[in-house]
């Protein structure tokens, strides 16, 4: 069977991740988080305080760029790819409130998405893969056989996200601070001029504010099939 690239886009929080990785899994397919990479570079740019609540240094953490060396190991326990920045697991360092706060301004900056999308691309070459992001069926894929733009509700995916960082143990967060992130993440990366969160004009879109996920999987899973 010939292997194709499934690309995964829409707003924060609507699951492209769970599904990503379980279409992975079903098709023996590589899995790829890009939003991961764009919150190691946040990180990255917060550790050396190129970024904070008061300022944004663009022009530093674009000269500093070439010495972010990124890339994914995967976890043979949990069953995933964890993300390495220079070396180092920062997978749970990279999926903090904090980070989030910063990672839409870092993923305006045109220098940053060429860098990623370059290695995207490399990733992808041999095809059978998963990706999702903001920008996959739109830019980096643009060829992709499959491409899925996933929506829901603010307010389901705040909730969502909410008990996602419960159940990592981030006590600091309340409800309406996620929601306040989810929206204004959304904003940004829709509103920003390079590669802007947008439907791609062949993907199929998924409002998933009231599927369960086996039904989700069983009918995107079906849809596939007809591409493979
Ligand atoms: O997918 P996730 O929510 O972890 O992505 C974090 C952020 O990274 C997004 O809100 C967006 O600003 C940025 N991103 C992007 N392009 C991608 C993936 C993520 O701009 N392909």
């Amino acid at each position: 069977m010939s292997k194709i690239i499934i690309a995964i886009d829409g707003f924060s929080s609507t699951g492209k991740s769970t599904l990503a990785k379980q279409l992975a899994k079903e098709l023996h397919y590589v899995y790829v988080d890009t939003g991961a990479m764009y919150r190691a570079v946040t990180l990255y740019a917060m550790r050396n305080q190129y970024i904070d609540d008061q300022q944004f240094d663009k022009k530093a953490l674009i000269s500093d760029l070439k010495n972010i060396k990124l890339h994914f190991v995967f976890n043979d326990d949990k069953g995933l790819a964890e993300m390495y920045l220079n070396d180092k697991n920062v997978e749970n360092e990279i999926r903090t409130l904090e980070v989030s706060q910063f990672v839409s301004q870092v993923s305006t900056i045109s220098e940053v998405r060429k860098k990623l999308v370059e290695q995207q691309q490399e990733m992808g070459k041999e095809r059978g893969i998963v990706m999702d992001g903001r920008d996959i069926g739109t830019v980096v894929f643009p060829d992709a056989e499959v491409k899925l733009f996933m929506t829901a509700s603010a307010d389901k995916r705040a909730k969502r996200r909410y008990k996602e960082l419960l159940d990592r143990g981030d006590e600091d967060v309340s409800y309406e601070r996620v929601l306040k992130n989810v929206e204004s993440r959304d904003y940004i990366d829709s509103t920003r001029l390079d590669s802007p969160l947008t439907k791609a004009d062949d993907a199929i879109e998924i409002d998933n504010s009231d599927m369960g996920l086996e039904e989700q999987f069983e009918r995107i899973m079906s849809l596939i099939s007809t591409r493979l």
